[in-house]
């Protein structure tokens, strides 16, 4: 299956106009391979501002989060309406950051799943395990119970409209990146998870890597049968970086 690749940058609460500035230029200048996307979430105050400033189709903005409700009482809250007309296209969800310091459910998530599909925007539905889990061999039955609730709440045809990220909470910003053939391992899991439900779905599921995705690693794990590009947080508010990852990055599969 030839499935586009991704390279989504994930700034979590970092960066600055200058940043914004800087790395709209070097998007503006670096060649991207056919077939891959490039995908920056800056924080909320930034997207348009990012997004005035791209030019290349193949150049996305991403939110970090959202809200499930669609408008009200809820301050401080950001709506998926909102995120349209910032001109957003992906929202990530279910980040580690926000299942663990924000206590997000994965029954939370799927409702911000449901609420980002009904606008038309794309979820990244973040799934990993903790150190623990992996340690006492829990890994598959923590992606299966973090995937579940999403299918239970959209349906299998809605995995059409959403990218999954696999990302092991023990290697995100912590320098310990899964070796390539423990992350295909784990990808091929996800994938054949969603293809016991729909096999035309997950042939075509973009499933990314996240954790500790740097320019010296990326080539390696994207190269993986089931490996369809990276989410990237430290190594995306490095330009050189990010454009070595973006310039090097081929959709291959
Ligand atoms: C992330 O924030 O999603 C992430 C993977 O971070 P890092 O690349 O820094 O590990």
């Amino acid at each position: 299956m030839n499935r586009k690749l991704l390279v989504a940058a994930n700034w979590k609460m970092n960066g600055n106009l200058a940043l914004v500035e800087q790395m709209a230029q070097m998007l503006n200048e670096v060649t991207i391979n056919d077939n891959v996307e490039v995908v920056v979430s800056p924080s909320f105050p930034y997207l348009m501002t990012l997004g005035d400033k791209l030019k290349s189709d193949c150049i996305a903005l991403s939110a970090q989060n959202v809200s499930e409700h669609e408008k009200g009482a809820y301050t401080g809250e950001i709506s998926t309406d909102m995120l349209k007309e910032c001109g957003v296209k992906y929202v990530i969800l279910g980040h580690s950051e926000r299942r663990s310091l924000y206590k997000e459910t994965s029954t939370l998530v799927a409702h911000k799943v449901k609420a980002v599909l009904a606008a038309g925007l794309m979820p990244i539905l973040c799934i990993g395990e903790s150190e623990n889990e992996r340690a006492s061999e829990q890994t598959e039955t923590v992606l299966a119970s973090q995937l579940q609730p999403v299918i239970d709440e959209v349906g299998i045809e809605a995995f059409n409209d959403i990218v999954v990220a696999y990302e092991p909470v023990w290697a995100i910003g912590t320098g310990k990146t899964a070796s390539p053939e423990m992350a295909q391992e784990t990808h091929q899991y996800i994938r054949g998870c969603i293809a016991q439900q729909n096999a035309e779905i997950a042939d075509k599921l973009v499933i990314l890597y996240g954790g500790s995705v740097n320019a010296g690693n990326s080539e390696e794990l994207f190269a993986q049968a089931d490996i369809d590009g990276g989410l990237i947080g430290g190594a995306s508010l490095k330009v050189e970086e990010f454009k070595t990852i973006c310039s090097t990055a081929k959709g291959s599969n």
